[in-house]
């Protein structure tokens, strides 16, 4: 029987694609990641298809649509929590959530059928993980990567710079495949982290020479010219990864901020 059983959440929006992927990792002992947002008919389901086999409950990260439905089913299978607490202040934030188990970097999950190891890669949430099956060579992305779309990367909770050198530390990694919070499995790892890296890296450059075409502007004059190749309803959500952009900008001292202005440094 296959390893890894996926159910994608009814939460469908532009954050989530299709929805949040659900995975149930085991057979007879399973572990299941992100059980997504706390909605009756998913928590059914994935009760269901856990045929009173679900040892363990593994979050990614704490945001609503991936850890709210962590505390009810914790409470009707008797299992417990693993994952991690946001330091800081942090948008989008799951309250609900409280771990039983805080999960550090290269922690191990071992069962007679897989081991799943723990990586850190903080960047889209400070807390965030993704996990590799070492049996199969797959690496659950949680929202680090995504099928379909870029992440969005939220200051403060979220961090450009984190974010890419979380990807970096991905390429040092033995990965066949990827299987993402949203979307489908994805099947070219290296190919697909190297072109999100130079996506994020194009989106800074551009961002600095919009800076030099105008002197100083503001995020919400900005992000119309650096995104101008996203639709513009999706403007309010590019604006959060912008400012992670000129948060990493300014630590570089290539930009500064000057009350509600940027300007090159
Ligand atoms: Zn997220």
């Amino acid at each position: 029987m296959d390893l890894i059983k996926k159910i994608t959440a009814p939460n469908p929006s532009v954050f989530t694609g299709q929805g949040t992927n659900t995975y149930l990792i085991g057979n007879k002992d399973i572990t299941l990641i992100d059980p997504g947002p706390n909605i009756q008919e998913h928590i059914d389901e994935i009760i269901k298809l856990g045929d009173g086999n679900i040892k363990r409950i593994v979050v990614t990260h704490t945001h609503t649509d991936h850890s709210p439905a962590a505390l009810p089913i914790s409470k009707i299978l008797n299992v417990p929590m693993y994952g991690k607490l946001v330091d800081g202040d942090s948008t989008w934030e799951d309250e609900t959530f409280s771990p039983d188990v805080v999960l550090k970097d290269l922690d191990k999950i071992k069962t007679e059928e897989y081991i799943l190891e723990a990586i850190h890669t903080p960047g889209h949430a400070s807390n965030h993980f993704c996990f590799l099956i070492k049996n199969l060579n797959c690496l659950i992305t949680g929202d680090h990567i995504m099928d379909g779309s870029t992440v969005v990367i939220g200051p403060p909770d979220g961090n450009m710079d984190d974010y890419l050198n979380s990807l970096k530390r991905l390429l040092t990694l033995q990965i066949d495949f990827f299987a993402p919070g949203h979307g489908n499995f994805m099947h070219e790892p290296k190919k697909t982290i190297q072109s999100i890296i130079r996506h994020r890296l194009a989106r800074e450059s551009k961002t600095l020479r919009k800076l030099e075409d105008f002197g100083k502007n503001t995020i919400n004059e900005l992000v119309k010219y650096v995104y101008d190749d996203v639709p513009e309803q999706l403007h309010p959500i590019a604006k959060f990864s912008l400012e992670a952009h000129l948060i990493k900008l300014i630590g570089e001292n290539k930009v500064k901020r000057e009350e509600e202005f940027y300007k090159l440094n």
